[in-house]
């Protein structure tokens, strides 16, 4: 479904060069749930960012289903972020808005009329689990709940592709498997690719498919779970 094809990416500041992201190649399949692990700095923010182009990459292909994304007119770039839903880590809601309205958002951006918003936000919010707290504001729900609303907002416009950038990471552990939990039911029933970046291996084994371990910049292992982490 995705080719990343000898992507580099470099940021130049004064008197500095650096390679974010340095001849990365990747393959991720169509419905499968891929990771991307590493330590801070390896590039995997950049790497995840790659696959909407809020991040361009200086050389190389980032094909999806055969076309070469970074060749997109503007037009075409934002009908297939349409398709693409992003699940961050602290969460990202608007404080002012209800729960509702959070996630009508993306649909309003969209163009979508408000009824038909309202139709569609009831109905992720039903597959995340939040039906009765629609009316509420952010504030009012744990980190967790929080985190479904996140979920729920990147699932309104019914993505084919589901991005996960540390989605996890500022929850608790018991917090952290139920939302882990979410995401995998969401894979299953949806039948949506999940990529997810962590620095956690805890996450990788619990919800992977599929693994690439990025350091400097590159890909130094990729493949089936169960192959490139021995077993306890
Ligand atoms: P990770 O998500 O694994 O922590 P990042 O993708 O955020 O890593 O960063 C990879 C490298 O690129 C780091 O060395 C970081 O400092 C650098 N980098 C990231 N974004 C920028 C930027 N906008 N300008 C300059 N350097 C950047
Ligand atoms: P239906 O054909 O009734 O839509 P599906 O099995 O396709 O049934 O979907 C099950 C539920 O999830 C339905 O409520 C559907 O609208 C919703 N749904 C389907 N695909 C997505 C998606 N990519 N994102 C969010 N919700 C979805």
């Amino acid at each position: 479904m995705i080719h990343l094809k000898n992507i580099r990416k470099t940021y130049e500041s004064p008197g500095r060069v650096s390679h974010a992201l340095d001849g990365v190649d990747l393959h991720i399949r169509q419905g499968e749930v891929f990771g991307i692990i590493g330590r801070s700095g390896a590039g995997k923010s950049t790497l995840i960012r790659m696959l909407n182009l809020l991040e361009r990459p200086t050389q190389g292909e980032v094909r999806v289903k055969g076309e070469d994304i970074t060749r997109f007119s503007d037009a075409r770039l934002r009908q297939y972020r349409q398709g693409v839903g992003m699940v961050f880590q602290h969460f990202n809601l608007l404080r002012s808005r209800t729960v509702i309205d959070n996630v009508c958002f993306p649909l309003r951006l969209a163009g979508m009329a408000r009824r038909a918003q309202l139709e569609r936000a009831h109905e992720v919010l039903a597959l995340v689990g939040l039906s009765e707290h629609a009316g509420k504001y952010p504030r009012q729900l744990s980190g967790g709940q929080q985190q479904r609303v996140g979920i729920a907002r990147a699932l309104a416009n019914r993505p084919e592709l589901l991005l996960c950038d540390e989605a996890t990471s500022a929850l608790d552990p018991e917090t952290t498997q139920s939302i882990l939990r979410l995401l995998l039911d969401i894979n299953k029933r949806l039948g949506l690719t999940i990529v997810l970046i962590t620095h956690g291996m805890d996450v990788i084994r619990a919800v992977c498919d599929r693994v690439a371990v990025i350091d400097a910049g590159r890909i130094v292992e990729s493949g089936d779970v169960l192959d490139v982490f021995l077993h306890p």
